[in-house]
């Protein structure tokens, strides 16, 4: 797609730190961290939303997930890791290329609303 900067990455147009990479899709260090470890798998198909996927491309998100299950030791991520998609506006998605955000490397914070 033009103009998306995920794309881009997977192009290589704009340069990444990648750390994996299949057919299917790439994971690449998040540019501003939000965990000590803070990875985004991105799949190299463009769909603006999770909700734009139908229920073949969803056998995409199996692929994505059982890979990250297994580079997980490799990313550093031996001692656990939390997966994040942010979709729409209440959730602050800003790039709108799917993506599934990966975050570990420290115990993570588990905010609980009014707290
Ligand atoms: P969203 O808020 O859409 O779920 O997450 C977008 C993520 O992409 C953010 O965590 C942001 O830091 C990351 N990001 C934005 N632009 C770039 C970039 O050019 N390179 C990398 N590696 N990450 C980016
Ligand atoms: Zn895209």
């Amino acid at each position: 797609m033009d103009n998306c900067i995920f794309c881009k990455i997977i192009d290589n147009f704009i340069p990444s730190e990648r750390l994996y990479e299949d057919g299917r899709f790439i994971i690449v260090r998040d540019i501003d961290p939000k965990a000590r470890l803070h990875y985004l798998a991105i799949p190299k198909k463009h769909y603006a939303y999770l909700s734009n996927m139908d229920a073949s491309d969803t056998q995409e998100l199996g692929h994505i997930f059982a890979a990250i299950a297994r580079e997980s030791e490799n990313l550093g991520l031996q001692n656990g890791y939390r997966l994040i998609v942010n979709q729409g506006a209440d959730a602050g998605q800003t790039v709108f290329h799917l993506h599934i955000h990966i975050l570990g490397g420290e115990a993570l914070e588990w905010r609980k609303n009014n707290e």
